[in-house]
């Protein structure tokens, strides 16, 4: 007992503790610029070309086709440090500061989202997952752990278990855009017996064509998830 907690004592400390250069730490991404520019309404693409009629926000044409989540939000801009950061979290195996991206996404909700989280929506916090493949090889799976440490911030419960992922071929990175869909979609399930919480926040570490978010909220919606919400950590900007 004491053990366990000198160790638990030990991994928060660790998150602390500042990286080699390509890493990331707690204070990196505490010091990381949320992206301040135009945003989609619909999908909260990043866009910094956006000339909307009488300055009113219209959707991204990528949102023309109704997307089966809204809205989607993404907090940093996918370049420079935050890519490296996210980078060597997913291929080096370096820390994650799970627990510090947890605090920035949550500081937005309550912030500048505050108007897409309303009091008394609790959305089941359901990570997408990765295959159970490169789960053995990297040892965890970045938005899982991003999202426990929301889970335990927020108080909303979390539904780790509740996707599955097992069609997808080819891994997303290195896909061109219009062979992402094809590529992810059918690739999440429900497992048998479980129901969809009817509420979802669903979490990515980066939001590219959308592709994986699709894919992941039909599969919450076809097992009865009615209200999807997805967040990503970064995003690119087009
Ligand atoms: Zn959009």
């Amino acid at each position: 007992m004491a053990l366990r907690k000198l160790l638990a004592g030990f991994r928060g400390i660790e998150a602390f503790l500042p990286l080699s250069q390509d890493g990331f730490s707690a204070s990196d991404v505490r010091n990381w610029p949320a992206w301040a520019g135009q945003e989609c309404p619909s999908c909260g693409g990043f866009t910094r070309h956006a000339s909307w009629p009488g300055g009113v926000p219209v959707p991204c044409a990528a949102c023309m086709a109704t997307p089966p989540w809204f809205p989607a939000r993404s907090l940093f801009v996918y370049e420079g440090h935050v890519r490296d950061g996210i980078r060597a979290a997913k291929y080096a195996g370096r820390a994650v500061p799970a627990e510090a991206l947890a605090e920035r996404l949550l500081e937005a909700i309550r912030g500048k989202w505050s108007d897409r989280f309303p009091d008394g929506f609790r959305p089941s916090i359901v990570p997408i997952p990765i295959r159970p493949l490169k789960y053995f090889r990297r040892g965890f799976n970045l938005p899982a752990l991003v999202g426990a440490a929301l889970s335990r911030l927020s108080g909303w419960p979390f539904a780790p278990r509740v996707l599955e992922r097992y069609g997808e071929i080819r891994p997303q990175a290195g896909l061109r855009l219009t062979a992402r869909e094809e590529n992810v979609r059918g690739a999440f399930r429900v497992p048998a017996g479980l129901a969809a919480p009817p509420e979802a926040l669903l979490l990515d570490d980066v939001y590219t064509s959308g592709a994986t978010a699709n894919a992941g909220a039909r599969a919450l919606k076809t097992a009865g998830a009615r209200h999807i919400v997805v967040l990503t950590v970064a995003r690119a900007v087009f």
